[in-house]
């Protein structure tokens, strides 16, 4: 895209830069958050694989596998697999955010199970997202050297908006999951493990809210900068 560089000169690269801030404040914050409450041994003694598979039983889905990932916080739900895949971090470990990060995988596959609209939904832009994002900047940089050409440029910028409402659907999709998996757990954990586990999932759902502002931001300052009709 652009370089740090640019700041010189384009006034409105502050924007990228303020979105930058955000996910990396957010990043940071679910790393603490998970590493602070990842020393906390859950009551139950249960591992985040014990936690996904009692829920995934107890809610009635048979046909989600639970498997291990690589990485750090790599957990995911795979809708289309049906896989279930939980960080190493995540899966062997008794901790209270361990059982919390896979119940919240588990609040996903609840989601898909039970045909939750926003899930469906955000599937179904996955494409129409990732098209968006990767021919919107190539349009508008073709725009802009073909003098201005404001057909192409707001193609360009209605292309990157979709990758903005892909992450704007994610929220709730994400906030769902996150409340589905503290209601399911809230039986099994102790009267202090419940507010533990709603922090690690809250700062989990920041990153979504601090991408979701980052890129809107991006998006603000395309339309600032090639978005005005020019006469050049
Ligand atoms: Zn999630």
């Amino acid at each position: 895209m652009t370089s740090p560089i640019f700041a010189l000169f384009d006034p409105t690269y502050f924007l990228v830069i303020i979105g930058l801030v955000l996910s990396m404040a957010a990043s940071g914050y679910v790393n603490s958050t998970f590493r602070k409450y990842d020393q906390y041994r859950s009551r139950s003694g249960v591992t985040g694989t014990d936690a996904a598979n009692y829920i995934l039983q107890q809610s009635g889905i048979t046909d989600v596998g639970v498997t291990q990932i690589s990485g750090n916080l790599t957990d995911n739900y795979n809708g289309q697999t049906k896989v279930l895949s939980l960080s190493q971090s995540t899966a062997n470990s008794t901790s209270v955010a361990a059982v919390g990060v896979a119940a919240h995988e588990c609040g996903h596959a609840v989601q898909d199970a039970t045909n939750y609209a926003p899930m469906r939904l955000r599937t179904a832009i996955v494409p129409l997202a990732n098209i968006g994002s990767s021919l919107s900047l190539p349009l508008i940089i073709i725009g802009v050297v073909l003098s201005f050409n404001q057909t192409l440029i707001h193609i360009g910028i209605l292309l990157f908006s979709l990758a903005l409402l892909f992450q704007l659907v994610t929220l709730p999709v994400e906030f769902n999951a996150s409340h589905r998996a503290l209601k399911i757990l809230g039986e099994g954990l102790t009267q202090e493990e419940v507010p533990m586990v709603r922090k690690v999932l809250t700062a989990a759902a920041l990153t979504y809210v601090a991408a979701a502002l980052s890129t809107f931001l991006q998006l603000l300052r395309l339309v600032l900068l090639f978005g005005g009709n020019r006469d050049n």
